[in-house]
């Protein structure tokens, strides 16, 4: 388990002043000018050396990331964007960040941009984090009041201010692009890739989105050293996480751990135990609603990380862990999820557009049971005709819930059916 000298997040819980005099008291805003003083290039490969990767739910290597943007400026100014619309079902660790712990994100705010070459960095915060929004404005003010950011900012000879952007409530500003279309007042719509937000991003400038327990862990990689972060964790898979776990367990809890960790013990150790003990577990979605849920056999020996959840066709998503119980009616929550997407599609393309309605409806239907067998395949091609032909992620997101329910629990639909023909010929008998 992680040890409390390498935990990055030392007030997620918020019994510390979260205010700057607190923050510094734990040790952020400490020599910020000399880690700017190394120059962009060696903070990049610092970052690439750390082996961060991005935690808003892609994975994508941080240091590689922040290397895309020019070394030489055209002429047009480049952004730092930092994702706050954090939207996913199961998943609240940003909105803790930014209420505990908003000046780890100022700064590293600060290094991020200066790494990439920006001036200005945007914070897009979810509409309903009013509160959270309040706090990291505060946070902002005082950095700004004390010199930290701004002309000059912490005296790095940088200048370098923050805008914080308030979202208004849709679940697919959370996308990149969408969320980049929010800020410049449009529509929340995906935009088409290529071009990439490195080469055409906000305003038509070179731009880099990262989300905020990302850009947050960045002052703190920077200065205890890339060595010390990637030696957490597991290979390729390396430092910490915060893992948000909800559900049947009978603690529920935000945990920072070292990603690899057994998804049992993370369970057990921290959040008191699944309901009714172990044995009474019976699927676990690992990482936000987006990705597939696992079995209770998978999730008996199963690691925390990237790439062992890929190797189960799961993933680490947001590290949004939610755990359901032997009372759970699956196909009601997968039901569930499948209308929220639905609700959620922007509607842009035709596949998520049509294709989340079916899977909604079909959906709908098998909850109680009132589907022929012969349509349990066709859902499940509903969803690859879904998959991987959509502008955005969301069509994925919106049809692996259902490939996971069907992979592992299809004898509980087959059942469900069967159920439902049997009372509808006694109720028939009956008449
Ligand atoms: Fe919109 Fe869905 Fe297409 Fe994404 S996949 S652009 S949410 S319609």
């Amino acid at each position: 388990m992680l040890s409390d000298k390498d935990r990055i997040f030392t007030n997620l819980y918020g019994i510390h002043d979260w205010h700057l005099a607190g923050a510094r008291a734990r040790g952020d805003w400490d020599g910020t000018a000399a880690i700017i003083a190394r120059g962009r290039g060696a903070i990049v490969e610092d970052m690439k050396a750390s082996g961060l990767r991005g935690r808003g739910g892609a994975g994508f290597p941080t240091g590689m990331k922040w290397s895309f943007m020019p070394k030489v400026s055209d002429g047009r100014p480049s952004y730092l964007v930092v994702n706050s619309d954090e939207s996913e079902p199961g998943t609240c660790k940003d909105r803790d960040i930014i209420r505990h712990d908003p000046h780890k994100l100022v700064e590293g705010c600060l290094l991020a941009g200066f790494a990439i070459g920006a001036h200005t960095a945007f914070i897009y915060v979810r509409g309903e984090f009013y509160n959270e929004y309040l706090n990291l404005q505060a946070a902002v003010d005082e950095a700004r009041d004390a010199g930290l950011i701004g002309q000059n900012a912490s005296g790095s000879g940088w200048d370098f201010d923050i805008v914080i952007h308030r979202g208004a409530g849709a679940y697919i500003c959370g996308e990149e692009s969408a969320l980049l279309e929010s800020i410049e007042g449009k529509k929340g719509l995906p935009r088409m890739k290529p071009p990439f937000p490195a080469a055409m991003g906000l305003y038509g400038c070179p731009t880099t989105v990262n989300n905020v327990e990302t850009i947050a862990c960045t002052p703190t990689i920077l200065r205890r050293g890339a060595a010390w972060f990637s030696a957490l964790g597991r290979p390729k898979n390396s430092g910490t996480k915060i893992f948000c776990i909800s559900g049947h367990v009978n603690k529920p809890c935000n945990v920072e751990d070292e990603l690899g960790v057994p998804l049992r013990e993370l369970i057990e150790k921290h959040a008191g135990g699944v309901r009714g003990g172990w044995d009474n577990l019976l699927a676990i979605i690992p990482g936000g609603s987006s990705v597939p849920m696992l079995p209770k056999s998978v999730c008996d020996t199963v690691l925390m990380d990237y790439d062992s959840l890929r190797d189960v066709r799961s993933g680490l998503g947001t590290a949004a862990v939610i755990v359901m119980d032997k009372s759970t009616d699956l196909i009601r929550a997968i039901a569930r999820i499948a209308a929220f997407y639905k609700h959620e599609s922007c509607g842009q393309c035709t596949p998520c557009r049509e294709g989340t309605g079916w899977m909604m409806r079909m959906m709908n239907r098998l909850v109680e049971g009132r589907a022929e067998i012969a349509e349990i395949d066709l859902l499940e091609q509903v969803t690859r005709q879904v998959e991987g032909h959509t502008i955005c992620a969301l069509g994925d997101a919106a049809a692996w819930p259902i490939q996971g329910l069907l992979r592992h629990f299809r004898p509980v639909v087959e059942q469900r059916i069967a159920d439902y023909r049997a009372s509808a010929t006694s109720r028939l008998a009956a008449e």
